[in-house]
């Protein structure tokens, strides 16, 4: 097994690009993929975010195509954001080789797109839309094109882009090789793959396992309501050369929490689909380029978004689909860094959670959440009372008090609870004791009440502390 880069001989614009960029040895799917591809095999790679697939796919493509104008490569990429950022790093790995590569993507102005195409471009990197929208009015012929590669395979899958790439395949009559990369592998991709590739060579784990990278998982358990106290915490306690990345489900949530986290005084800079394509780009820009420190973002558009420096990933909203949590977590740890995720779980969500655990074997302990640092007494952002995240599914919530049995029986405590609080006896529900404990259920709608008499007032001249039992 080979280290370094050197034995495969690279052209030497890319040999030199790499030593330039300070890579030392190819990656996992490097070593796997590069040598097959190379020799014009097609290849499905199974590849984490992360791992250098963009290298892994880029390197042979560069090598094969030469700089004549004509484009003899396209490399189908789920969002804008990734294709750019496949562009950038080709771009760099071709060193002075002279290839003309081109970003063709939606949300832009086709006209200039269409200009720059027509000074001749030899590599495309495109989201698929953009690339039939081309081809159809005459912009870019993909008779020519030889190399296909589709990245992130399985996220253009959901996203509904499959009948559009089966559009591209068939319109590229001269394709010699395919290249398809994918972190998962659901049937549908399998299928596609055999459909497009002929003999193609496999290069993933054994039994398809989503590799993990290394990263400390923590889910807390939190109702709606103060979600945005925990994340105050987490924000707090995030180091200042760090990064964070917040996933939340809607466009909406995005643009509330980013305007609720500013009235904390705490910046933040949100990204999804409805914001213009420029602004998008800027906002990315200053995210990578360590400006700002905190992104929230829909998963589309978080889709692919390469950067060393994010430490911390938050589920504000566990996702939907269990694929897109191995996507989200992806964003931090990335090269063998370290990283943290945590996962925001109300009651609601701890199915989904469970699910998301078991289905990428997982373990996502549930911790409490953190104590403010040192030197901070007061939380950015305060707890709010949140009773519906407490009670059970008959409207009960358990509340301890400091009596046991020894001291009052079940009768006599919950006499004197309704005459203090002077409320129905069906307010209260079962009561349980141990020596030194009782506790009490206490209806959703009266416990924020009842506890305040409780309180306030001496049972048999003692304080009963009550205190909320987590449900
Ligand atoms: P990717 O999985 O293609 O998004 O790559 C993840 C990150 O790893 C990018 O920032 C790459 O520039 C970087 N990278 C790729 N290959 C290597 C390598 N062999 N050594 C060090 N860094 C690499």
């Amino acid at each position: 097994m080979s280290t370094g880069f050197d034995v495969w001989d690279l052209e030497k614009p890319i040999a030199d690009a790499i030593v330039k960029l300070g890579w030392e040895k190819p990656t996992e799917i490097q070593t796997e993929a590069i040598p097959i591809a190379r020799r014009g095999t097609d290849v499905v790679g199974q590849a984490k975010t992360g791992s250098g697939k963009t290298a892994a796919f880029g390197i042979p493509i560069i090598e094969k195509c030469e700089p004549s104008g004509i484009p003899q490569a396209i490399i189908l990429c789920p969002t804008r954001e990734l294709a750019v950022q496949v562009a950038e790093e080709i771009s760099i790995l071709q060193g002075n080789k002279g290839l003309a590569i081109q970003t063709v993507y939606g949300g832009t102005n086709l006209e200039k797109q269409a200009a720059s195409l027509a000074k001749g471009t030899d590599i495309i990197v495109g989201t698929p839309g953009r690339v039939i929208d081309m081809t159809k009015r005459g912009h870019l012929n993909l008779k020519q094109v030889t190399y296909f590669c589709l990245d992130e395979a399985d996220r253009m899958l959901d996203m509904g882009f499959f009948p559009d790439i089966l559009w591209v395949f068939e319109n590229m009559p001269n394709r010699q090789q395919t290249l398809l990369f994918s972190a998962t592998f659901p049937q549908e991709i399998i299928d596609a793959a055999d459909e497009f590739m002929s003999e193609a060579v496999h290069v993933m784990s054994d039994d398809m396992e989503v590799d993990i990278p290394e990263i400390e998982l923590n889910a807390i358990r939190i109702g709606r309501a103060n979600k945005l106290w925990v994340l105050g915490r987490i924000i707090a306690n995030m180091d200042d050369d760090g990064q964070m990345l917040i996933f939340s489900n809607t466009k909406r949530m995005v643009d509330v929490l980013v305007e609720r986290l500013s009235k904390f005084r705490m910046k933040a800079v949100g990204l999804h689909g409805d914001i213009p394509q420029n602004k998008r780009e800027r906002i990315l820009n200053g995210f990578r380029e360590g400006k700002d420190k905190i992104l929230i973002a829909t998963d589309v558009a978080a889709r692919g978004i390469d950067v060393d420096g994010i430490t911390i990933v938050v589920n504000y909203d566990l996702p939907v689909e269990t694929e897109s949590f191995v996507h989200r977590i992806g964003r931090t740890g990335r090269m063998g860094r370290s990283g943290e995720a945590w996962s925001f779980v109300s009651k609601e969500d701890r199915g989904s959670l469970e699910k998301i655990a078991s289905t990428w074997n997982l373990t996502i302990p549930y911790v409490e959440v953190p104590a403010l640092p040192e030197g901070m007494d007061r939380d950015p952002i305060r707890k709010r009372d949140d009773w519906d995240e407490v009670s059970d599914s008959f409207g009960m919530v358990r509340v301890n008090l400091s009596i046991g049995k020894a001291d009052s029986t079940k009768r006599a405590l919950s006499d004197w609870i309704v005459s203090q609080a002077k409320i129905q006896e069906i307010v209260l529900g079962e009561i349980t004791q141990d020596e030194k404990s009782s506790q009490v259920e206490i209806h959703v709608q009266k416990v924020a009440y009842v506890m305040d008499v409780i309180k306030a007032r001496d049972y048999n001249g003692r304080k009963l502390k009550p205190v909320i039992v987590n449900a």
